[in-house]
């Protein structure tokens, strides 16, 4: 059975409990066409409005009731205040690579970082779960600045839009690679990723969950029976060295967290994808490649690895190229998939691990 059974798109009551507000104040966002029109009806409105209300939330980017013009214009200004679940942008960077990092206003002035990121055929997103969080790995901006809260469904899925509307373009991929541990943010981490799949209409496949691991959330998301890849950020080739960078490995050994992710594989048949940051002298020799790839063997899995961006709060050193190319060759030599992720919009400090809700603008 699915140990994340709250769908709150299907019906406005769950998501209002899950966003913690009142009626009166329940955003629109990151509901289904069925809640959506039966919100219309309880305002008085005929049903066929619910599906313009679903076209005009996730197709046509509309921020308030008062943008929907298909809506007769005296009832759009009787419901002007009514909250749609959009953020507003704080800030925006563009990288020199074309990468565009958008500082995000909640509606309680939390902000949050989201990232956009063109290639040739590709816009991928990386969205935050969290406003900021509560793992504390040693290496990561975020972790650095604590926890303040979990993000809701439609701060979730407002990135997304948000992201598609400045670019004018689709998105096509999306990674929950931002801000924030989503494993800790399951319910709604989940809820959006069937939202944006349903209601946003981008595919599951094109869509990867990044997680430090929690113990028995992989299985509980494997019920969930999800098209989603996941990513499994291993980082270090054993406990000890695992356990010096992420101060959570404490409560959930490599092994235990490797024996969940075969699990996984078993369960959903996907392989899984393991992340491991490359730190300069720390854990990028080749007997860590070695190591790595004793734990790994005949694992359905791939490996990618991610050079060190550096952060002010810590010191930690980016490998040379050189080291990069022998880990890799190490790896290759036993048999194990490898690739190197180049972090894009790292000047701007957009890139894996630079993300805070801290840094805002003078
Ligand atoms: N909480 C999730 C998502 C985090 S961000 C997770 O831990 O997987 C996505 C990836 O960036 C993770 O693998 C994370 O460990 C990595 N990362 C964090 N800080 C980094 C840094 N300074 N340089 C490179 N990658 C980093």
């Amino acid at each position: 059975m699915a140990v994340f059974p709250l769908s709150p798109t299907d019906s406005p009551a769950l998501g209002q409990a899950l966003a913690g507000q009142s009626e009166a104040d329940l955003p629109l966002l990151g509901q289904s066409l069925e809640a959506l029109t039966e919100w219309m009806v309880a305002q008085g409105q005929p049903s066929y409005r619910g599906q313009q209300l679903y076209q005009w939330l996730y197709q046509q980017g509309a921020r308030s009731l008062q943008d929907v013009t298909v809506f007769p214009k005296a009832w759009r200004q009787t419901m002007a205040s009514v909250d749609l679940g959009r953020s507003s942008l704080h800030h925006r960077v563009v990288a020199s690579d074309g990468t565009v990092k958008y500082l995000l206003r909640l509606r309680d002035g939390q902000i949050i970082e989201t990232v956009g990121i063109p290639s040739a055929k590709r816009l991928t997103v990386c969205v935050s779960s969290q406003v900021g969080c509560p793992m504390a790995c040693d290496f990561c901006a975020t972790g650095k600045g604590g926890f303040v809260r979990n993000l809701a469904i439609h701060e979730i899925v407002d990135q997304v839009l948000t992201v598609q509307e400045d670019f004018g373009q689709r998105v096509s991929h999306i990674v929950f690679m931002g801000m924030g541990e989503p494993l800790l943010n399951a319910t709604h981490t989940v809820a959006a990723i069937r939202c944006l799949n349903r209601d946003v209409g981008i595919g599951q496949r094109a869509m990867t969950l990044s997680t430090v691991g929690v113990p028995g959330r992989i299985r509980a998301l494997a019920a969930e029976q999800l098209q989603v890849t996941l990513a499994v950020s291993l980082h270090a080739s054993n406990q000890i060295q695992r356990l010096q960078l992420i101060p959570s490995a404490g409560a959930y050994p490599l092994e235990a967290l490797l024996d969940e992710c075969r699990e996984y594989v078993q369960l959903t048949g996907r392989r899984v994808t393991f992340e491991y940051i490359l730190l300069a002298g720390l854990n990028d020799q080749p007997v860590n490649a070695a190591e790595l790839a004793q734990h790994l063997r005949g694992f359905q899995s791939h490996v990618n690895l991610i050079p060190y961006n550096p952060i002010d709060e810590a010191d930690y050193q980016r490998p040379s190229e050189a080291s990069i190319r022998d880990f890799v060759a190490e790896l290759e030599s036993r048999r194990i998939a490898v690739t190197v992720r180049y972090s894009r919009g790292l000047e701007e400090n957009a890139a894996c691990g630079q993300l805070r809700a801290s840094r805002r603008p003078a």
